[in-house]
């Protein structure tokens, strides 16, 4: 009897052993629902920016956790960041390079726990489709590096002028005050 069942186990076994593994599953499902999962939304910083240094360069220059942030799209701890409430009059530029990103006039309240502005330096920031995390959002790059930055939400109803919220790590920015 014993030597039966272990006869029958590899048959009961293997449709478990030929089913997909599930993330590979799960990943499948969202693309056939979201197609643009299909295309890669890794930047290609060679032919895209003016600033273009490789990732050593980048780890000798940043700290670990602004790698993770700016060059894996990473998200830093929402309160974490001082510039969250920080309202002095100045320039927010890129902790990767330099660039001039956003103003202090362009910076509001959000209330989500990051530092959050309704419009950009004209030209400073890009923007490209993320569907990492089963989501689709419009990721938000500095145009001169191509460090991460965040994400831009569109018509949640705040009281700004473009109803957009560019939602910023903090650590991605270095601030200069008037
Ligand atoms: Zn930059």
């Amino acid at each position: 009897m014993r030597r039966a069942i272990n006869a029958l186990t590899p048959a009961l076994r293997s449709p478990v052993f030929r089913s997909p593994p599930r993330p590979r599953y799960i990943a499948y499902t969202a693309a056939a629902i979201f197609p643009f999962s299909l295309f890669s939304t890794t930047p290609n910083m060679s032919e895209q920016f003016k600033v273009n240094k490789s990732d050593a360069e980048w780890q000798a220059q940043l700290s670990p956790e602004q790698f993770r942030v700016l060059r894996r799209q990473g998200t830093e701890r929402p309160g974490s960041h001082e510039f969250d409430k920080k309202d002095a009059a100045g320039v927010y530029t890129c902790a990767g390079c330099d660039a001039p990103l956003y103003t202090s006039n362009q910076k509001f309240a959000s209330g989500c726990g990051w530092p959050a502005f309704f419009d950009t330096v004209p030209g400073a920031v890009l923007r490209r489709e993320d569907n990492s995390n089963f989501m689709t959002r419009i990721e938000i790059v500095c145009a001169n590096c191509g460090s991460h930055l965040g994400h831009v939400f569109k018509g949640e109803g705040y009281a700004t002028p473009t109803d957009e919220r560019h939602c910023v790590n903090g650590i991605s920015l270095n601030f200069k005050g008037e």
